[in-house]
C-alpha cells in the first residue's frame, strides 16, 4: 500500500506565544518536538551533542527507516503504560502517515503493518525532517551537549556547548544509553535526575543474546525458522516465532531480539533458559508421527543420515554429538529414551542465557525516566513546570517493527506542542 502527496497536517500556524524553548537532542523525538513547537509559534533552539543530527534515524531499519506501524496497540509497548499510550492515542499510525506525507515523504506499507519511505532510504526521512525544521525557523546548534538545566525564577538557565542562555521551557529529548556509537549516553538521565526525576533500572532490549554453551559457535551464520522461548524457573517469560540466526556467541535475528527484553531483565532473578523449537509449524503428536514414519522408511540409517533433509547439516552434526553413542546406531535400534532425547533436542533444545551481547548492539533501552513524575497528556514534568520529556529517554520501549520511532515522533509532537503552550 502506498501513501504520498503533501497533506495539510499543519494547517494552523499560531503566532500568539513567542516562548523561548530549548530542545536537547536532535534525534527523532527532538526534531519532532522542535518542529511542532516552532510551528506553534515558539522560538526554538535545538542543541545536539554530536556533530550530526538524527544518526539513529539514518541507521534505522537497516538504512530503510521503519518509521511506524499500522498495528499500534498497547501490547506492543513496555515500561510505563500511561506514557506509552501517547503512541497510539492522539497521534496514531494514520496521523504519522499524514505527518510524513505532509513533509513530502512518500510512504509504503510492508508486511506486518510496517511503514517505510517508498524510496527505501532512511536518509529521505531525516532530510525531510531537517528541511521542515529549518523552514520553520528552528536554530540548530551541533556539537553542543546540554550540560546544565537549572530552574531560575520560573525559567531555566541552560548550558549547551560553550554557551549559557535562559529559556522559558526545556524539552529533554536526549535518547537512551543504547547504541553509544550513534549517540547513546547517560546525559539525559543525569539532567532528569538533576531536576528531581527518578530513572527506572536500565537494561538492553532488542539485543542479541549470548549463551553459555560454547559449541553454539559451530552454527555461526546459520538461519532457521524456529520458535524461541525464554523461561525462568519453568515459567515462560516471552516467546517468538520466526527467523533465528545462530552466531559465534549465541542467538540473534528477529526471534532472539523479540524475547531479549524479558529474558535479560529476568536474569537478576536466576538462570534464564532459552528453548529452541526447530519445528515450530508442527504440533507435538504430528511431529512424533513424522519421526515414526521416517524410522519406518529408513530403519537402517544412522542419526546423521536419518535427519538429512530435515535440518541444516551443521545442526544435525551438533545434535548427533549431543546425543552421543546412540547417534552411531541404526535408528531402528534406538530405545524410546533415545527417541525422547532426540525429540526434545529438536523441539525443546535448551540453552542457558549468559547475557545480552552488549549495549553497543542493543537497539533500544528498557527503562528510563520514570512515568511517575510526568503528565502523560503533555509529557510535562510534574516536578518542575516548564520541563518536558520525549522519546527513548522515557521509560517506554516498543517491539521491533516501527514502534520505537513511532513513540519518538508521537511523544516529541506532544512535548513540542505543550512546551510552546498549545
Ligand atoms: C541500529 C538501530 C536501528 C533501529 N531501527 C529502528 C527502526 O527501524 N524502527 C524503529 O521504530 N526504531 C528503530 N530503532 C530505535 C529508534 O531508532 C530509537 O528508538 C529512536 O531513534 C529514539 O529516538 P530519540 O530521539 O528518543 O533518541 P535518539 O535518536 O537517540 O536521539 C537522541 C539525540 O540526543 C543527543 N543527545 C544526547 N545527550 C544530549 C545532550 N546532553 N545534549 C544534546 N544532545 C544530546 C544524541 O546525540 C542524539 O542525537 C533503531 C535503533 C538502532 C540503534
Amino acid at each position: 500500500m502506498g501513501y504520498s502527496g503533501v497533506g495539510g497536517f499543519f494547517d494552523v500556524k499560531i503566532m500568539a506565544s513567542q516562548k523561548n524553548i530549548l530542545v536537547a537532542g536532535a534525534g527523532a523525538a527532538g526534531l519532532t518536538a522542535a518542529l511542532f513547537a516552532a510551528r506553534s509559534g515558539a522560538r526554538v533552539l535545538l542543541a545536539e551533542a554530536a556533530h550530526l543530527p538524527g544518526r539513529k534515524i539514518s541507521a534505522s531499519g537497516n538504512g530503510r527507516c521503519n518509521l511506524s506501524n499500522t498495528g499500534l496497540s498497547p501490547e506492543r509497548y513496555h515500561g510505563a503504560p500511561a506514557l506509552a499510550a501517547t503512541a497510539f492515542t492522539g497521534f496514531g499510525a494514520e496521523q504519522a502517515l499524514a505527518f510524513f506525507t505532509g513533509l513530502g515523504v512518500s510512504l509504503r506499507e510492508e508486511d506486518q503493518g510496517r511503514i517505510f519511505p517508498s524510496c527505501g532510504r532512511s536518509r529521505a526521512v531525516l532530510d525531510a525532517l531537517l528541511l521542515a525544521v529549518s523552514e520553520s525557523g528552528v536554530s540548530i546548534a551541533l556539537d553542543s551537549p546540554v550540560s546544565l538545566v537549572r530552574p531560575q525564577s520560573g525559567r531555566f538557565l541552560c548550558r549547551y556547548g560553550g554557551a549559557e542562555e535562559v529559556f522559558d521551557s526545556v524539552v529533554l529529548a536526549c535518547g537512551s544509553c543504547a547504541y553509544p556509537q550513534l549517540g547513546g549516553g547517560n546525559s539525559g538521565y543525569e539532567l532528569a535526575r538533576s531536576l528531581g526525576h527518578a530513572v527506572t533500572p536500565l537494561s538492553p532490549a532488542l539485543v542479541p543474546l549470548c549463551v553459555k554453551e560454547k559449541s553454539i559457535k559451530r552454527l555461526k551464520g546459520i538461519r532457521a525458522q524456529a520458535e524461541l522461548t525464554a523461561s525462568l524457573a519453568g515459567k515462560t517469560l516471552s516467546s517468538s516465532s520466526g527467523e533465528l540466526l545462530f552466531t559465534e556467541y549465541g542467538l540473534s535475528g528477529p526471534c532472539a531480539l523479540a524475547v531479549s527484553r524479558e529474558a535479560v531483565k529476568a536474569m537478576s532473578g536466576g538462570p534464564v533458559t532459552l528453548h529452541i523449537n526447530l519445528f515450530p509449524e508442527i504440533c507435538d503428536d504430528p511431529f512424533k508421527r513424522l519421526i515414526e514414519a521416517r524410522v519406518h522408511s529408513f530403519p537402517s540409517r544412522k542419526m546423521k543420515e536419518f535427519l538429512a533433509g530435515l535440518l541444516h547439516e551443521s545442526i544435525i552434526n551438533l545434535a548427533c554429538d549431543r546425543l552421543g553413542s546412540p547417534a552411531e546406531k541404526p535408528v531402528s535400534d534406538l530405545s524410546s529414551g533415545d527417541f525422547k532425547s532426540l525429540i526434545s533436542m529438536l523441539r525443546d533444545w535448551r540453552l542457558e542465557l549468559a547475557g545480552p551481547l552488549s549495549w553497543r548492539e542493543a537497539m533500544v533501552c528498557a527503562g528510563g525516566v520514570c512515568a511517575e513524575g510526568i503528565d502523560p497528556s503533555t509529557m510535562g514534568s510534574l516536578k518542575v513546570s516548564g520541563i518536558y520529556f520525549c522519546g527513548e529517554l522515557l521509560d517506554v520501549d516498543g517491539d521491533s517493527g516501527g514502534f520505537n520511532l513511532h513513540f519518538a515522533w508521537a511523544s516529541g509532537r506532544q512535548a513540542g506542542l505543550a512546551a510552546a503552550g498549545r
